[in-house]
């Protein structure tokens, strides 16, 4: 269900971008193979490379994920929760706005669960808010513990990571991103 929603995302944006997969691939460092799969439905994107898809689309990461996953738009039941496999859960708790240039994630660690992040987009800042547990965030190379409560602002056009404390953490994650970012003239 979740793929299919990617699918027809990232479909329609290359669509409606005038680009053919190889030109895509070549924006993203993804490969068209790898591009044409995921459009299909034939295979799962890690959320490392939907991130690849986004930077070279100067896209939010909610262009991706969102819309098609929304139980009902503009509802308060907001989004469907994306299970990556082998990785983190992502929930849009709110999806981009142009106007602010942000988006806000809700997002689960389960114990000792640790995940890194390539740089974004040159600008991008991310803020980490934990609602529970504790974790650690991997800023400009060094982790700092966070519990429920703290939060940290940090730039996340370096790579940047989150770890999940002894009982796993979630966490709210909003991103800031520069003027240029989701603007529909893509290219
Ligand atoms: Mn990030």
């Amino acid at each position: 269900m979740t793929e299919d929603a990617i699918a027809s995302n990232l479909r329609k944006i290359r669509k409606a971008a005038g680009l053919s997969l190889s030109k895509a691939a070549e924006l993203t460092s993804v490969s068209k193979a790898m591009l044409g799969q995921i459009e299909r439905g034939e295979s799962s994107p890690t959320i490392a490379t939907l991130w690849k898809i986004a930077k070279g689309f100067h896209l939010p990461l909610s262009a991706l994920i969102g819309a098609a996953l929304a139980v009902r738009p503009d509802s308060k039941e907001g989004y469907k929760t994306v299970q990556f496999p082998g990785s983190i859960s992502v929930k849009i708790v709110f999806p981009f706005d142009p106007e602010m240039g942000g988006e806000t994630f809700q997002i689960a660690l389960t114990p000792g669960q640790s995940h890194i992040s390539q740089p974004h987009e040159l600008g991008v800042t991310e803020e980490v808010f934990v609602l529970e547990g504790e974790m650690e965030v991997l800023r400009e190379e060094e982790w700092v513990a966070l519990k429920a409560g703290e939060g940290l602002r940090f730039r996340a056009d370096q790579p940047h990571g989150y770890r999940g404390g002894e009982m796993g953490a979630v966490f709210l994650n909003m991103h800031h991103y520069p003027r240029h970012v989701g603007v529909p003239t893509v290219i």
